[in-house]
């Protein structure tokens, strides 16, 4: 081998070795700047909530600041999207409920695959949801909302945080159940929307406890029901929707985190174990049960269990979708 190509050969080798030691030396240094932990709704909601509860303990965890980024708009896609294509060293993370599931179904056009473009950290929290309305609402209770709503319909606003979001598929289910078209307003997320609500410009959302339960408790607005099977142990005097009619009511919604794809194992491995003690830790537990949210048992906070979780809750979501005919373009 003549002693040019030789010395080529060896400066790759020496390149490749050197590149091969910078990524390992990258991984093992992760993280060496903040996290940013990206919410896909407005700042106030419910994922926003959860998002910033946890950035604290996993940070402590990660020994870096974990920086909680919220970006908005159609039902958490365009922050899937974001994330998706975001470099994959684990400095870019994802929050996110059901809406990762029930996006391939709602959407026609989607810019990522909720099964090939992430890698998958864990489960987060269960969270069960409200219906609620404005405070001065003209139906005192479940009974007389239904027998508005259908003397109504043209007439009632009901809030959302856009097609994909859980407070618009709860909304969905009740207008079905209802057998009425009400009138949707859709916004960045139901931090906003709650803004208009308790400021009497809409009438009706249906969203999570972990947003819910303080104003409940504070008599700001009016409640009907909640949407898990038995009663919550933080609202015992508000009936669910199921023992007052809607027979199977329940939507019950679980939150995962994410990473793009192609994220180093060893950067997975310290972002799962910061979800973990992040879940584990004193201050959010009792939070998180404050607000009627259940925190998964630790072997759903894996990839396995996440993904496993993903993909059975996309297969069971297209049929319920398909059949209301709901889809954006
Ligand atoms: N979870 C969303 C939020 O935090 C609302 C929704 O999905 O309905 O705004």
């Amino acid at each position: 081998m003549n002693s040019k190509l030789k010395t080529t050969l060896l400066a790759c080798a020496a390149v490749l070795t050197l590149g091969a030691g910078t990524q390992a030396h990258s991984q093992a240094a992760f993280p060496d700047k903040p996290v940013a932990l990206v919410v896909p709704f407005a700042a106030g909601g419910p994922t926003d909530v959860v998002a910033r509860m946890i950035a604290i303990p996993m940070g402590k965890a990660l020994g870096q600041t974990v920086l909680v980024e919220n970006t908005v708009g159609a039902g958490g896609t365009i922050a899937a999207t974001r994330v998706a294509r975001a470099t994959a060293n684990g400095y870019t993370i994802f929050i996110h409920h059901m809406g990762m599931a029930t996006a391939p179904a709602l959407y026609k056009k989607l810019s990522f695959d909720p099964l090939k473009d992430f890698e998958y950290i864990g489960q987060v929290v269960d969270v069960p949801m409200t219906l609620l309305a404005r405070k001065d609402f003209p139906a005192a209770n479940f009974a007389e909302l239904q027998t508005y709503v259908k003397a109504n319909a043209g007439k009632v606003t009901l809030a959302n945080a856009g097609l994909g979001a859980v407070s618009h598929l709860c909304g969905l289910l009740f207008m079905s159940q209802m057998g009425v078209e009400l009138n949707t307003i859709p916004y960045k997320g139901t931090g906003p929307a709650m803004n208009d609500l308790l400021g009497g410009q809409v009438d009706l959302l249906c969203d999570q406890t972990t947003q819910t339960v303080p104003l409940i408790k504070e008599n700001r607005v009016k409640v009907y029901g909640v949407t898990s099977l038995t009663r919550l142990a933080a609202l015992p005097n508000v009936p669910t929707l199921h023992e007052q009619g809607l027979k199977g009511f329940e939507v019950k919604v679980w939150h995962g985190m994410y990473a793009p794809k192609g994220t180093p194992a060893p950067v997975l491995e310290k972002l799962n174990a910061a979800l973990r003690a992040a879940m584990q830790d004193p201050m959010v537990k009792q939070r998180l049960a404050d607000l009627s949210s259940d925190i998964p048992p630790l072997e759903k906070m894996t990839a396995a269990g996440l993904k496993n979780h993903l993909e059975a809750e996309i297969s069971k979501w297209a049929p319920v979708i398909k059949k209301a005919g709901i889809y954006a373009d």
